[in-house]
């Protein structure tokens, strides 16, 4: 085969994957999420990313950041703090959305990103790697990234060009993570040179917020224990899936492709 090729999941690839809870698990043991999304000035996104995260398996969610008491308000199941570093132990981290790129952000990213765990980074997480790769040194933990284009251009350095495969598997390679490039045929590119190309999905999609849930949604499914291209693969799949069925009901907002991630996780039975 000419490499790299690309694996296209389907459904049952993804119900197979699900983390299940046994009958002996408690919250904790089915994974602890935190969740680094948000700020004074946009608390919107650590909600959206929060919600995404209560659409997949983990059984506890932790939030760090200063749209703690916005998030508190909507979702009593979450304990919020002000910082990452009195967040208390977690088996992983999603971090960036909203969170913006100042030093309070750089600080909070740089002390979820020296815990021992896997972690999504999205949106402004992704900008500040950007301006500081140096910042992955050393990670021996899964990291998965979800850039948009123009957050892929930060990141490689140029404007990306037809070649999306080929363009996220030399940026997962560099980073050594898993790169999720988003967009219309999501592509998950690992640094080995494996590929996936998602096969769901709804223009209706783009809308603001939208990635958001995702990051959320994948930040779940590593807390939960799936390994970091599943969790990419498995949060882009049902994030598309989710889309499709929020457009069939009416206008789309990234609050109701997160509700329809519910109806979308509950058919895996
Ligand atoms: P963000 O720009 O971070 O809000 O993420 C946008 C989300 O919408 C990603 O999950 C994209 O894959 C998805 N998306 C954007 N445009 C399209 C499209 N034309 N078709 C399908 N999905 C899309
Ligand atoms: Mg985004």
């Amino acid at each position: 085969l000419p490499e790299p090729y690309a694996l296209i999941p389907v459904l049952d690839d993804i119900a197979r994957w699900w983390p299940r809870p046994h009958a002996w698990d408690n919250k904790y043991t089915r994974g602890v999420l935190g969740v680094c999304a948000g700020s004074f000035r946009y608390p919107g996104a650590g909600e959206l990313a929060v919600a995404g995260a209560l659409a997949g398996p983990a059984g506890y969610i932790r939030y760090a950041g200063t749209a703690a008491r916005h998030v508190r308000y909507r979702y009593p199941e979450v304990v919020t703090k002000d910082r990452v570093a009195d967040a208390g132990r977690v088996q992983a981290w999603v971090a960036g959305p909203g969170m913006g790129t100042d030093s309070v952000a750089d600080s909070q990213l740089r002390s979820a990103l020296a815990a021992p765990v896997p972690m999504c980074l999205d949106a402004d997480a992704l900008t500040l790697v950007a301006h500081d790769p140096s910042m992955l040194v050393g990670r021996r933990h899964g990291t998965v990234m979800t850039p948009h284009d123009r957050e892929f251009a930060r990141l490689s350095g140029h404007a990306i060009g037809d070649d999306r495969i080929g363009e996220a598997v030399a940026l997962a390679k560099r980073l050594e993570c898993v790169v999720l490039l988003k967009g219309y045929r999501t592509v998950v590119a690992d640094a080995f040179g494996n590929v996936h190309v998602n096969p769901t999905g709804d223009p209706a999609l783009a809308t603001a917020g939208s990635g958001d849930v995702l990051a959320g949604l994948i930040g779940s499914l590593l807390a939960a224990g799936l390994s970091p291209v599943r969790s990419a693969v498995a949060g882009a799949f049902l994030h598309g899936l989710a889309g499709r069925h929020a457009a069939r009901q009416g206008p789309v907002t990234a609050t109701r492709i997160a509700d329809a991630l519910h109806d979308v996780v509950a058919e895996l039975s």
